[in-house]
């Protein structure tokens, strides 16, 4: 990392001032750009390259002033999220950020699909220092069955249970989500699995899961490409019922209400 960490740069999608979903309270949520995950139902892929010409390379600094405008809205829970894309294929400025909104007593959010986990000595050096200054991460289990995760997002799913353990291990709070897509990852065997996985996980403050939409749909065609679940329609709310009773997500819910 640069000496001066607030000058550290990162390549940004776009910010969003007044996030409601992405963790606690009202929040400022900053986009970064690049993913190598490729989920079927993305709703961001105009995310995934690497480098683009929308995205705009800014200081730490700069994207700090901006979340700063908005302080005033988060009250108690609120803070800053990063989210991506996928916010740790950039986690030199994700650690410089979050360690300067810590010196400022600012709550900071981490949004994961977990893909560039490894546990080599180099990587867990990196994602200790930046996991030390994140008081919460939200994670993202897209299916646990390997072969389905691999033609649900074409990466392995191995390395992303890995980071969950790791997180469990080291304490970090983490909100687990998935999202529920017919015919993708909405299979009770699997949903069983993913519900007892979590249970052996601690630190777990939420178990969500969350409707699969076809909101994203647009940008798929706006970039020309075709969209992976065409005529595929969100999930019923039986089958998203059954989904909450298999995996038990309420009890998570009520461990929540009891330590508020
Ligand atoms: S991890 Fe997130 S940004 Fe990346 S492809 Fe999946 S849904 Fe899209």
């Amino acid at each position: 990392m640069v000496e001066d960490y607030k000058q550290v740069k990162g390549l940004i999608h776009s910010t969003e001032t007044f996030g409601t979903v992405d963790g606690p309270g009202v929040r400022f949520v900053i986009f970064m750009q690049g993913c190598r995950m490729r989920c079927k139902y993305c709703h961001n892929p105009d995310t995934w390259a690497m480098k683009s010409d929308k995205a705009e390379e800014r200081t730490v600094e700069d994207v700090m002033q901006e979340a700063l405008r908005f302080q005033g809205f988060w009250g108690e829970k609120g803070g800053i999220t990063v989210s991506g894309g996928e916010a740790m294929l950039q986690i030199d400025f994700v650690t410089a950020l979050f360690k300067y909104a810590h010196e400022l007593g600012i709550h900071t959010t981490l949004d994961t699909a977990a893909q560039p986990y490894k546990t080599d000595a180099y990587v867990t050096e990196h994602i200790d220092e930046l996991l030390d200054v994140t008081d919460l991460v939200l994670l993202d289990l897209k299916e646990i069955n390997p072969e389905r995760h691999r033609e649900l997002t074409a990466n392995k799913v191995d390395n992303i249970l890995e980071f969950a353990q790791y997180l469990s291990e080291r304490g970090n709070a983490m909100w687990v989500r998935h999202v529920l897509v017919p015919g993708e990852s909405d299979f009770d065997e699997d949903l069983v699995e993913l519900g007892e996985f979590v249970k052996t996980l601690k630190n777990v403050l939420k178990f969500e899961i969350l409707p699969y939409h076809t909101m994203g749909e647009f940008k798929w065609r706006e970039l020309g490409w075709k969209y992976q679940l065409e005529g595929v329609k969100p999930p019923t709310k039986d089958r998203v019922h059954n989904a909450k009773e298999i995996m038990d997500t309420e009890s998570y819910q009520e461990y929540l209400e009891r330590i508020k």
